[in-house]
């Protein structure tokens, strides 16, 4: 079933809908019990008088089951980030779908207005889908991996790219600048990208925080011709660079480039200008992460990154004891 804003608008307002919707996507294969991992021998537990009520009487929609192995009940919701929320599943199910289908991310502001819940709720949905599409996984990258560096923070949201990238030069080495460097690195065959905040952007410091996640003597690096790559680019299978100074983004003679590195920039830079005027550092990383998701993502429907965000929500649950505006 592909799901888009029309098929899906009828699961945003019913909750009953909302519920087997998300059993079909995390069960394609009928029910999986969380507590003995059998797959579908679970029988679903009918509410008595057709509704289902909490301790307190209030109606809720949860459906529960009963693993026939090990007789224990659960619903889909256990070890999501969704399980415990006294928001409806039918509000987090459009907030997932917004947050999984629009390009540029969705501010918690934005969620408060469409979803109409409190502020300090639009937030924490908001945190809670982002640590969700944080990189399921923690594999070495191998092969071709393109690695450039860019500078978040500072205003330049007003600026035009020349300007901006005079500005990011001028930022470049001096110690007490705003902003933060932030490594990317992106697979060139499956456009895997994997941001990560670096103190600064020296040969030591880059090689350590690709080290971290390449196999270095597995790989072929393509970089600009920073002098910081210099250092360990022979390290590499090899290290083809792209010489930016004469606006060139490939390198013809090797097939390097660094373009994958460049849209994914302007990309978060459009986001984080547009959608979110302004990211905290205490914050950027779970951002880099959604974007990273994003970017990574970008080739899947709206359905598959969905469902991908739903099976990485699993065992994701974080509980922030108060909830601060990024
Ligand atoms: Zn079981």
């Amino acid at each position: 079933m592909e799901l888009n804003l029309s098929t899906l608008a009828k699961h945003f307002s019913d909750e009953a809908a909302a519920w087997e919707l998300v059993e079909k996507m995390r069960w394609p294969n009928g029910p999986v019990c969380p507590h003995c991992g059998d797959v579908g021998r679970a029988y679903f537990l009918k509410p008595r008088n057709g509704t289902r009520t909490t301790t307190t009487g209030r109606v809720t929609y949860r459906r529960l089951w009963k693993c026939a192995a090990c007789r224990k009940k659960f619903s889909v919701l256990v070890g999501t980030i969704f399980e415990r929320s006294q928001v409806p599943l039918s509000k987090w199910l459009l907030a997932l779908y917004l947050m999984s289908a629009s390009k540029n991310g969705v501010a918690a502001n934005e969620l408060r207005r469409i979803l109409g819940v409190t502020q300090p709720t639009a937030w924490f949905m908001a945190h809670r889908l982002r640590e969700a599409m944080c990189a399921s996984s923690f594999e070495t990258m191998r092969g071709t991996i393109v690695a450039d560096e860019t500078w978040i923070g500072g205003n330049p949201a007003r600026m035009n790219h020349k300007t901006r990238e005079r500005w990011e030069k001028s930022q470049r080495g001096s110690s007490n600048t705003a902003k933060t460097p932030v490594l990317s690195l992106i697979n060139a065959a499956t456009g895997e990208v994997r941001s990560k905040i670096v103190t600064d952007i020296a040969g030591p410091t880059l090689r350590k925080a690709i080290a971290e996640q390449v196999d270095i003597a597995g790989s072929v690096l393509w970089t600009d011709e920073g002098r910081g790559y210099r250092h360990f680019g022979k390290e590499f299978i090899a290290h083809n660079t792209v010489n930016h100074s004469q606006d060139e983004y490939v390198d013809y003679t090797t097939g390097a480039s660094t373009n994958k590195a460049e849209n994914f920039f302007a990309q978060l830079a459009r986001s984080l200008d547009g959608t979110f005027h302004h990211v905290s550092k205490e914050h950027l990383p779970r951002y880099l992460d959604e974007f990273d998701f994003r970017f990574s993502t970008r080739k899947m429907s709206d359905t598959a990154r969905m469902e991908r965000i739903i099976d990485q929500a699993e065992g994701r649950r974080l509980t922030y004891r108060r909830v601060t505006a990024a």
